[in-house]
């Protein structure tokens, strides 16, 4: 039913042994996203890959074991970026097919008090789900070992047991986006300058046992808190306004109070903006039968970090975002996250065992088309000119798939989005679509598409140096 988080396995301390297993005051918290899920990584119980942590700054070392030639540099676990796509090897780090994992230092550079560590994988398969120990160190034992390898225990040589995570699950699927949040019941880890994780493959049946690591973090005392665990009670006053629509057909509800200072802007500005504009999304979106979701909410969250992020009919925004963007990019940003509420892709396998995955980079591309080209067109935000042509792909997700609609739905087919979400919505697009649609395969559609932009990007620099 949820369009983007299908369901989560939280496991909090101890007695859920098959998920996680709980250290002294340590607790490890695990979330898996299904299919559906999109490159936002958005989880129940487990904040979202940060590009703010500590370890965007930190030093990654393989100190034992070898990295798959296909996959990534080491440098893909703190690059802040996520994988578009449940099946990108470049995008993510893992050790070579065949071997049993190895392992991972993290060098933070000085030490400091560690809150969290989160761990972020995603892949179809068997190499989604996570398995390693992990370890601190301040560096300062005289029996310091900096880079033991496997054969040598780390607690022999200055380091700290942490956490061992498994995220396997028995008898249940194990792809799908993994995310890991190792934390203290005190707030903090311990102090450490050097993380290692012993990193292990999650099967053996077959060469393709190690997990592909998207992103890890790792989060100070300092750093905006982020809430691992399911969110208080609000503490104050509720703060929470209902938007009527066609007399109470739909009921979307705007909850600011994490963040009381929004209360107004919701009021003056959002409201008028949400009412117009999900009727309006509704209606570009239709599919034989479907009735799209009838109360919505949104809510202001205190301590979300990134933008926004939608499960089935709940819309999370983080607060912090939000403020510095009011003039800026805030109601696109809530007018995206409603189309995700509309589209409902996830409902698909509910009623289809057959169903297809669309791929994540159509679903944030429509979503981005309806936002920039529909409700926002005069801020020209996903305009493609000659200084980002090269970043042009028409599976290049968010505003450049967007851009790519866009011109499908100009030179071919008025249609072809509203098609498409039909195709997405009940589990049967494939890439075939495209040709069917338009008559051309979606790579020669991309051609035809990337000539129009230079022809369009070299009219303009013609035009500005007369
Ligand atoms: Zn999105």
């Amino acid at each position: 039913m949820k369009s983007h988080v299908c369901w989560a396995v939280v496991a909090l301390s101890a007695g859920l042994s098959a998920v996680s297993v709980s250290y002294a005051e340590v607790r490890i918290t695990s979330a898996r996203n299904d299919g559906s899920a999109t490159s936002e990584f958005l989880f129940e119980n487990v904040p979202s890959p940060s590009r703010s942590d500590v370890a965007a700054q930190a030093r990654f070392t393989v100190v034992d074991g070898r990295p798959d030639g296909n996959g990534g540099g080491v440098e893909k676990l703190s690059d802040g970026k996520v994988p578009t796509e449940e099946d990108q090897p470049a995008e993510n780090f893992f050790f070579r097919a065949g071997t049993d994992g190895g392992r991972l230092r993290v060098d933070l550079g000085r030490a400091i008090d560690v809150k969290q560590v989160n761990t972020y994988s995603w892949h179809p398969g068997s190499r989604g789900p996570q398995v390693y120990d992990l370890y601190g160190s301040d560096g300062k034992a005289d029996s310091f070992d900096a880079a033991p390898r496997r054969g040598v225990d780390p607690l022999a040589c200055g380091w700290k047991l942490i956490a061992k995570v498994d995220t396997r699950s028995e008898g249940r699927p194990e792809g799908g986006q993994h995310g890991v949040s190792v934390t203290d019941s005190n707030g903090t880890l311990g102090t450490y300058q050097y993380l290692l994780l012993d990193v292990f493959r999650t099967e053996a049946a077959d060469p393709f046992g190690n997990t592909f690591y998207s992103e890890i973090d790792v989060v100070d005392p300092s750093s905006p808190v982020v809430a691992a665990g399911p969110a208080g009670e609000p503490t104050g006053e509720i703060r929470r306004q209902v938007v009527e629509i066609e007399a109470g057909k739909y009921q979307i509800t705007i909850d600011t109070t994490e963040a009381p200072d929004l209360t107004k802007w919701a009021s003056d500005e959002l409201t008028p903006v949400v009412k117009r504009w999900y009727p309006k999304i509704v209606a570009m979106l239709p599919s034989d039968g479907y009735a799209a979701p009838a109360r919505v909410s949104i809510t202001f969250s205190a301590n979300m970090q990134g933008v926004a992020a939608t499960s089935g009919t709940r819309v999370r925004c983080a607060a912090q975002w939000f403020r510095g963007q009011l003039q800026g990019e805030a109601k696109g940003a809530i007018v995206h996250e409603l189309v995700h509420v509309v589209q409902n892709y996830g409902r698909a396998r509910s009623s289809n065992p057959n169903a297809t995955r669309t791929p994540g980079w159509l679903v944030e591309g429509i979503c981005d088309y309806i936002r920039w080209f529909l409700y926002e067109p005069h801020s020209r935000g996903a305009e493609i000119s000659a200084r980002n042509l090269d970043r042009a792909r028409y599976d290049g997700s968010y505003r450049i798939t967007a851009n790519f609609l866009h011109w499908a739905s100009e030179t071919h087919d008025k249609e072809i989005v509203r098609k498409l979400n039909a195709a997405a919505r009940e589990g049967r697009y494939t890439e075939d679509l495209w040709a069917e649609y338009t008559g051309k395969p979606v790579q020669e559609l991309d051609s035809e598409w990337k000539a129009a932009l230079k022809e369009k990007a070299a009219a303009e620099a013609a035009h500005s140096h007369r």
